[in-house]
Formats: structure tokens, sequence, C-alpha cells
């Protein structure tokens, strides 16, 4: 059985654009399928001061179990050179499981949906581009819904 998932990426150190890039690729081969995705944006940080950061989402089909997903975004931030310093800290590649399915799930691993989606810009911007109707299982507000609450300044589409 296959699951739709939604997944954050992030990056604010090097080629962040190639890296998404890559990423969005490496992920549809690594047991994951790309459905859609959006375009990139440029974000203001949030956290200590560090760069402004290149943020897209990306819907993908998949068989994997959440854990699973989670580890297959895990290993490919290290095969990006992702070095885990600081909380919030800047980082070549971020990945987040945003939400799997309607599935809570709450373990010291895995938080899912992800526990800061829905007050985040940065997060809900890029998904409601490709996103804006699936509904948040604890919230019981759709990706629109939540962004209406938001302050949206410091987010821009990235126009190449
Ligand atoms: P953040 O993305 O909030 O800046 P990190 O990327 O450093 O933080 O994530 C730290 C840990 O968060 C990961 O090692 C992972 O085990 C855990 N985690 C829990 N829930 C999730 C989720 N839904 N998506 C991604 N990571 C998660
Ligand atoms: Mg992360």
């Amino acid at each position: 059985m296959e699951t739709d998932c939604a997944i954050a990426l992030g990056s604010n150190l090097g080629d962040s654009e190639q890296t998404i890039e890559a990423a969005l690729a490496r992920l549809d081969r690594d047991g994951m399928r790309l459905r859609v995705r959006s375009q990139l944006y440029k974000t203001a940080p949030v956290g200590p001061p560090q760069p402004d950061y290149i943020n897209a989402s990306a819907v993908f089909h998949t068989a994997l179990p959440p854990e699973q997903v989670l580890q297959v975004l895990l290993a490919i931030e290290a095969s990006f050179g992702r070095i885990r310093r600081e909380r919030w800290g800047p980082r070549t590649l971020d990945l987040d499981l945003l939400l799997y399915g309607d599935q809570v799930i709450d373990t010291p691993r895995l938080t899912l949906p992800h526990p800061r989606m829905h007050e985040r810009a940065f997060v809900l911007v890029p998904l409601a581009e490709i996103a804006a109707d699936w509904q948040h299982p604890l919230q019981l507000q759709t990706v629109a819904e939540l962004l209406g609450q938001l302050d949206t300044a410091g987010v821009y589409p990235l126009v190449a």
C-alpha cells in the first residue's frame, strides 16, 4: 500500500539551489516517487544569525513506513555533508517529514505531523503551493487555512 507524504527541504550553506534539486532527485530514487514539487523560495533565517535559506516542499508517493522514510531523509542529509552542530544553525541540507497520510506519531525519533510545521511560513508557503487542501490531522485545518494565520513576510519566490 502506498501513501502520500510531504517533505520540506531547506539549505543555507553551499550551492543551495543545486543541493535541493539533487536531493529531490535522490529521494525519487531512494524508495519514493515524486508526485509534485513547489518552486524554490528564499526565506529569512529563524534562530541564530545565519545566511538566508532556500526552501521548497514536495509530495512523494511511497510504500516505505514513516520510520524508514525518516532513515532515508537522514541518510541523504548526511551524504550532502550535513554535520549537526547548534540547533537550528546553518546547514547544507535539512529534510523534514511534514506529513505522512493522516498519521499521528510521537516517539523520541519521529514526530508526525512535524511539530513546528503549522507555525512556520517557510514551510507552509511552499507546501500550500502544491498541497493546499491537505488536512493537518491534529490542527484539523488545511495547509491553506494554517498558512492564512501566519505572517509571510520574509518568504519570497526565488525567480531565476
Ligand atoms: P530541525 O529540522 O528542527 O532544525 P534537525 O533537522 O536537527 O532539526 O532534526 C533533529 C531530529 O529530529 C532528527 O534527528 C530526527 O530524528 C528528529 N525528527 C523527529 N520528527 C521528525 C520529522 N517529522 N522530520 C524530520 N526529523 C524529525
Ligand atoms: Mg530537520
